[in-house]
This record gives C-alpha cells, sequence and structure tokens, in this order.
C-alpha cells in the first residue's frame, strides 16, 4: 500500500492525498485547489501528479474550497468513481463549486478583456465552468456520522465530527488487506477547536496505524475563547451607538458568517443588541443559511437547546440578507448605523471591498476582522493596522477603526491538536504524516507530537510517496 502527497504539502491550501491499495485500487483524499500565491495558482490547479480516470473513489473532508475545488475539474479530466462524504458536506459542496466556477468564469472574462486590450489574442480559459459543477454533483453520495460504512470491496469508512465547519469529518478507512488483516488510515481534515457556536465538538477518530494529520496553528496558541459575544457587544455598542457609524464585517458566506449571525441573533434575544439594522450581504451566505439549518444533525447541544424556544438563529427582526447588486449598492447610500457582514473573509474579493472601500476614510467606523488572512490579501493588510490602503486602484486613508476578533478561528491550535490525537496509541501509529501547514509550523507540531510520544513523523514534500507497510 502506498501513500502520495499530491496538494497541501508544505503549505495550508489544495488539499489531496493518494492512497493506493495493495491490489491497485486507488482512493483520493480530498481534491482541493490551491489558494495561495497568484503565480503557483494555475500551475497548481491546472496539473495532477496523478491520472484522474485512474482514480476509483474519491473521499471528502469537508466543503472548504482547499479541500474540494478541483472536483468538477477531476470529473471534468476523467474521473468516474463515487464521492464519498457527509450528508452536509455533499450539500455545501453544491452551492460551493457552483459560486466557485461562476467566479473562475467571471475571472476568465476579466482576464480576457485585459488581454484583448493589449492586444495579446491568447484565450483564457477557467479551471472548469458552472456547467461542469453541476455535472459533478450526481458522483456524490452522503453519509451519517459514527459508522462504518462499505465503500468499495474490502474498503470501509468513518466519518467523525472534526468540529471545523457543518459537515466537517475526519476520515478512518479501514482496509482489508490480502492476507485477510486489517489496516485503519486516519486523515484528520481540518480539525477544529471545542466550545465554538453552532457545530459539535471534536470528535477524536478511531485508533489507526497511519494517520495524515493537519498541522495549520503548529506552534500556536489562540488566546481568545470561541463566540465570546462581551467583545463583539463592545464593538457594536462603540461604533454604532457612541460613534454612531457602521460595523463593516468581512466574513466567510460558510460558517463565519453563520457564527457572527448567531452571536448577534442570542444578543438580540437577551436585550442586549442596540436597535440598529444588520445586513448579510452576501448570495452565497443566503444559500449556506438554507442549508445550515436543513442540518440539525450537526448542532451543538447549545443551539439544540436555544432552537427548543426561538425559530430561527439565523434571522432576528433587525437582520437583512440581502442578494442582488442593487440592493448591495443601495447599502452605500445609507447614513445610519448599521452592522454590514459580506464575503470575502480575507476581503481580497467579493462585495465586502466595496463596503470597505466606502466606509474605511470615515473614523466613525469600524473595520472587525474576525477571521484568518493569508498574506498579500487586504484582510491580512487591515490587521496591520496601516495608515493608507490602496482598493480599486485608489490610495485610502485609514481613519476607521481597525478591529481583530481571534477567538472564531476553525482551526485547533497546538494544545487542542495535541488533545484531538491524545486517544491514539503510540505504538499502533507506525507513520505519522503532517498537512496542511507552513513548514515553519509543521515542524513545532512534529516537535511537540514528538514530545507526546508519537515516532515516524514526516513532513511530506509535494508529490513525495510512502509505503505503509
Ligand atoms: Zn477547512
Amino acid at each position: 500500500m502506498k501513500l502520495k502527497f499530491c496538494g497541501a504539502a508544505r503549505t495550508v491550501t489544495g488539499s489531496c492525498h493518494l492512497l493506493t491499495l495493495d491490489n491497485g485500487f486507488t482512493i483520493l483524499l480530498d481534491c482541493g485547489m490551491y489558494q495561495g500565491r497568484e503565480d503557483e495558482f494555475g500551475e497548481f490547479n491546472s496539473n495532477w501528479l496523478f491520472e484522474p480516470d485512474k482514480i476509483d473513489l474519491l473521499v471528502v473532508s469537508h466543503a472548504h474550497i482547499d479541500h474540494i475545488g478541483r472536483i468538477p475539474k477531476l470529473v471534468k479530466d476523467g474521473f468516474d468513481g463515487n464521492i464519498v462524504c457527509t450528508h452536509a458536506t455533499r450539500d455545501l459542496a453544491a452551492i460551493m463549486l457552483l459560486d466557485s466556477a461562476a467566479n473562475q468564469e467571471k475571472d476568465a472574462i476579466w482576464a480576457n478583456e485585459k488581454n484583448a486590450s493589449r492586444g495579446i489574442t491568447e484565450i483564457e480559459e477557467p479551471l472548469y465552468t458552472t456547467d461542469d459543477a453541476r455535472f459533478c454533483m450526481p458522483f456524490f453520495s452522503g453519509y451519517n456520522y459514527d459508522r462504518w460504512y462499505l465503500i468499495a470491496p474490502g474498503v470501509e469508512v468513518y466519518f467523525a465530527d472534526a468540529g471545523h465547519i457543518l459537515g466537517s469529518a475526519s476520515v478512518t478507512l479501514k482496509i482489508t488487506r490480502q492476507d485477510g488483516t486489517e489496516t485503519y488510515v486516519g486523515f484528520t481534515g481540518d480539525t477544529g477547536r471545542w466550545n465554538r457556536p453552532i457545530i459539535k465538538d471534536p470528535v477524536q477518530m478511531p485508533l489507526v496505524d497511519f494517520l495524515i494529520s493537519e498541522s495549520t496553528y503548529g506552534g500556536e496558541s489562540h488566546d481568545e475563547l470561541p463566540g465570546d459575544l462581551n467583545h463583539l457587544l463592545e464593538i457594536v455598542n462603540e461604533t454604532c451607538v457612541r460613534n454612531k457609524g457602521k460595523v463593516i464585517i468581512p466574513a466567510f458566506s460558510v460558517g463565519r458568517t453563520q457564527e457572527i449571525v448567531y452571536m448577534l441573533d442570542k444578543l438580540e434575544s437577551s436585550g442586549k443588541l442596540p436597535r440598529i439594522p444588520v445586513y448579510v450581504d452576501s448570495p452565497l451566505a443566503v444559500n449556506a443559511t438554507d442549508i445550515f439549518t436543513m442540518h440539525p444533525e450537526c448542532f451543538d447541544a447549545e443551539i439544540t437547546d436555544y432552537l427548543s424556544h426561538n425559530d430561527n438563529p439565523f434571522g432576528f427582526n433587525s437582520l437583512t440578507y440581502t442578494r442582488t447588486v442593487e440592493e448591495s449598492k443601495a447599502l452605500n447610500a445609507k447614513n445610519n448605523p448599521c452592522i454590514i457582514i459580506s464575503a470575502s473573509g480575507m476581503a481580497n474579493a467579493g462585495r465586502i471591498r466595496h463596503h470597505i472601500f466606502n466606509n474605511i476614510e470615515d473614523a466613525d467606523n469600524t473595520i472587525l476582522i474576525v477571521g484568518y488572512c493569508s498574506e498579500g490579501t487586504l484582510g491580512s493588510r487591515l490587521r496591520e493596522f496601516p495608515d493608507t490602503v490602496r482598493i480599486f486602484g485608489k490610495e485610502l486613508v485609514v481613519r476607521a477603526g481597525i478591529k481583530i476578533i481571534d477567538g472564531l478561528s476553525g482551526h485547533a491550535d497546538q494544545a487542542e491538536m495535541l488533545k484531538f490525537l491524545d486517544n491514539q496509541d503510540r505504538s499502533k501509529v507506525k507513520k505519522l504524516f503532517l498537512v496542511h501547514g507552513e513548514y515553519e509550523r509543521q515542524q513545532k507540531m512534529q516537535g511537540a507530537l514528538k514530545g507526546a510520544g508519537f515516532s515516524n513523523i514526516f513532513i511530506p514534500e509535494l508529490g513525495s510517496e510512502f509505503v505503509l507497510d
């Protein structure tokens, strides 16, 4: 049996690992898109480190684009096996992949217009189209958590809740070898945190012989507790009540937006939220919120209890969801205090850039950053409290306040990761591979895991292959 690392190797995006069984049967774990540096983007995403038509099965950990983003291309390039994931991941994937395809179509049109204006005749094609995204959906099959399912001859899968986003799971494969023995291969996917809003806490994986583990926050610890309502309320009161300004929140449409809305919902139902309008300005967030309400099996005890005396944890009187561009533009004209939540979370694209552009030069306003922002994005620039920023080619003076809430991070820090893996039998785990992390942080995670009694810990390079025996 062999394992090849085809993505998220010494970096955090493009999750993709290829398991080849003794009999030649091939299982891909995740099929993610690389979202890092722009100059490496096309190269990684257009090329495979395997032949797509030779892949027999795809198992998916969760619906973030860096874990599913190349599935329409995989199918377009010849894959025709089953795609196995949890029910909620399947439903989120449907809207995420369509949104991703629409963005790529838009980017290609924009690039071709730019090329044409420079006299370049070469045509740039999108990685895949909305038709390709629709076409791949019948390949998906949804499964439940916490049960073993036979998904191919001699291959069983077990999804345990990863507590990262709705539907997220760790993947454990039980493989019956040709000599009748069983080998367990585990893949953490992205591991979440305990006590986060809405979704359940991470559930430890079954005991495994080989483990692929994420390592995003090696050497790091999150200081803030998840879902601190008081911090959010303070920022809203200071900006909207005292300064009569606007709070602008860049947030991912899936996950972070629902968490913020649920926090505001709780403040509203307890009578603490000031009477100001709240806008969620993202069509994808509207669709994602519908999918959240369809999957109460993924909810934690707190929101389940909350639901028993509130109709909707993602809706209250002063909250408006906006879908159309006209509605979005109309928000610019409003001068009254309000909260605007919009995507993308790193403010590198989407409607949020317009809201930041229109509001950053007014000292009454606050830009509230609630998530991780990759280097080179507007979000990461704002996290440095700059004096000026450049948006749409214009240099703007940053007069608005910039506030950061880091407690909503969706990834376990180092201590939480060690807690998550603590049930594993150190003498059973023969090899442990670290993926989904910057190399420096992976080295720190490697040291911490060694200290916790694990051995044979590898940090594979892209394209490297290991024998699992
Ligand atoms: Zn993720």
